[in-house]
């Protein structure tokens, strides 16, 4: 996603600390607490500007839900997204999904969401890609039992890397479409990528698989 540097984003994300979590690490085993209730966390890594989880929000208000971004120019944008919904179930933090052990304790969250995630097609950056080993092991780390992972992607190289990755990890595949859009899958958001890659006719690759307890 190419996006212009916004210097004012991060005086932007302070202005909405019931939105934007500006301390993530004493969030760490109280989000309960910090939403108001014992709903289940849904969390999309890399949720750039916010479609998806302001539209899921809005249609599972029993789910709360954070949205994890790397670039504050990016998420200044799914904010002003929340704030014009006014929505109570969704936050998002400016954060990278490599420290996600640090805001979230074992068992805290249900669901990991990965949409259109940067496919780094190069072997020596597959570190980098989101379904890597090391990511999931992050995820089991903050999942509870039987949690998901839910992942979407216009990418076949990523989609076959990752049904490789996860099924290597000992995860159970639930559903697989190769092509979304003709699956007849019900309740489908989607994300800004998935708009324009859709639009431009690329098939969307999506997947839902379970750590195994
Ligand atoms: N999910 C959105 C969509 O489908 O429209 C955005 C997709 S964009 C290709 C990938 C996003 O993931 C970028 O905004 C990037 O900044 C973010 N990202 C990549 N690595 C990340 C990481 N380690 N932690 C948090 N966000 C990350």
């Amino acid at each position: 996603m190419r996006t212009r540097n916004k210097p004012w984003a991060k005086d932007r994300l302070a202005q909405y600390p019931q939105y934007a979590i500006a301390s993530p690490e004493e969030c760490r085993g109280k989000w309960a607490s910090i939403f108001g209730n014992d709903h289940p966390i849904h969390i999309e890594v890399g949720t750039g500007k916010g479609s998806f989880i302001t539209g899921m929000a809005k249609a599972h208000p029993d789910i709360n839900y954070i949205g994890i971004e790397l670039s504050e120019s990016v998420i200044v944008t799914a904010l002003d997204r929340i704030i014009e919904a006014e929505l109570p179930n969704v936050k998002v933090m400016n954060v990278d999904a490599n420290d996600l052990e640090q805001f979230f304790a074992k068992s805290e969250v249900e669901r990991v969401y990965l949409n259109f995630s940067d496919p780094w097609p190069k072997t020596r950056h597959e570190k980098r890609r989101l379904t890597f080993k090391s990511f999931l092991k992050i995820y089991e780390n903050i999942l509870r039992d039987n949690g998901e992972i839910h992942f979407k992607t216009d990418n076949q190289g990523l989609f076959e890397y990752s049904l490789t990755s996860l099924s290597q990890y000992g995860m159970t595949l639930l559903y697989v479409s190769l092509d979304l859009h003709k699956s007849g899958y019900e309740g489908n958001i989607m994300t800004e990528y998935e708009k324009k890659f859709s639009e431009k006719g690329s098939r969307i690759y999506r997947l839902e698989a379970k750590y195994n307890a």
